[in-house]
């Protein structure tokens, strides 16, 4: 039985929102930051975050009736530190996001926030503190400005536009024909993955939660937004404790510290420059990926007039 808690006048206002759109419900509870199946404890008390410091403890996890995802995971991120994670498609990136959220309990080991276990405390309290950036953004067919609005539904005009720049979104909607007023989605602009994510960034920055969690985009981004979403990110990471899955190693070569994830295992960490020393999986995976974008030039060359 689902059970989901939030006022239901918003609920209302998703659902006629939401009926053309078909939607798939994780989606819709990624942005809600609801879901079912996870309840909370009687006696669940509130998330208090001083510092936003993240541990994962021997965490092993498996989709229910499914094979093993994770396999006991270890790692600590201090507050304000940004972390990467890197590894193949299917490693189990995006699942340790979800765990943290509590989309789902783990099987064994702990995760805590400031030393609290997030399974004692109550699921608002937590995704109160925590800031996704989904790897697909969803937008509802309203303006760009309602749209960055979800964050904190009682912001003002003014904090939504600065949310816009500071998420480097202000070029863009500069050149739309109502500027933020335009209309997005089915009915209106179609926007790329790169400016979908961006608008959920400013999300993000509107709601300033102490940790936030980024799931870079698979879809390969054009460079300028690579570069906007680079420096959206050291922003962000500057005071907020950052957790960012990474594609493009490029993005994250500034990371206080890099996981390397295989087969639901952490099988590397450390610095950009030290993995590379390390010469192991990460080495590889870097030449790897500047063999492909020293390709890409060449081919931008090649073809040019
Ligand atoms: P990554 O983000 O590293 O690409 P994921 O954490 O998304 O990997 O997925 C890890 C594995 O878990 C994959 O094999 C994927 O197919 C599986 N998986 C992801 N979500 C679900 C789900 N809801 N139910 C069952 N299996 C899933
Ligand atoms: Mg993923």
């Amino acid at each position: 039985m689902m059970q989901i808690f939030i006022p239901l006048n918003f609920l209302g206002f998703v659902y006629r929102e939401m009926k053309g759109a078909l939607a798939n419900i994780e989606k819709m509870f990624s942005l809600l930051s609801v879901k079912p199946g996870v309840e909370d404890l009687s006696g669940a008390t509130s998330l208090k975050v001083t510092e936003g410091r993240i541990e994962f403890q021997d965490v092993q996890f498996a989709y229910k009736g499914n094979r093993q995802i994770l396999k006991g995971v270890n790692f600590g991120v201090e507050s304000r530190q940004k972390v990467a994670i890197v590894g193949a498609s299917g490693a189990g990136k995006s699942t340790l996001f979800k765990l943290l959220f509590r989309f789902y309990d783990t099987d064994a080991g702990v995760i805590s926030i400031d030393g609290q276990d997030i399974r004692g405390v109550s699921q608002e309290s937590l995704r109160q503190v925590i800031g996704v950036v989904p790897q697909d953004a969803v937008l509802f067919n309203q303006s760009i400005r309602d749209n960055v609005r979800y964050g904190r539904v009682n912001a003002t005009d003014e904090e939504v536009d600065e949310a816009i720049r500071h998420a480097h979104l202000s070029d863009f909607v500069q050149q739309l024909p109502e500027g933020a007023d335009t209309l997005v989605g089915e009915r209106g602009l179609k926007l790329s993955g790169g400016e979908k994510q961006r608008v959920a960034i400013a999300r993000a920055l509107l709601k300033k939660p102490p940790i936030m969690i980024f799931d870079e985009a698979t879809s390969s981004l054009d460079s300028r937004s690579e570069r906007g979403i680079v420096t959206s990110l050291r922003e962000i990471a500057r005071e907020q404790t950052t957790l960012v899955i990474a594609h493009r190693l490029s993005t994250i070569v500034d990371a206080d510290r890099i996981l390397v994830m295989e087969q639901g295992r952490i099988v590397e960490q450390g610095s950009h420059s030290q993995l590379l020393a390390d010469g192991g999986h990460y080495a590889v995976l870097w030449r790897m990926q500047q063999q492909e974008s020293g390709a890409e030039t060449l081919t931008a060359a090649v073809s040019a007039p």
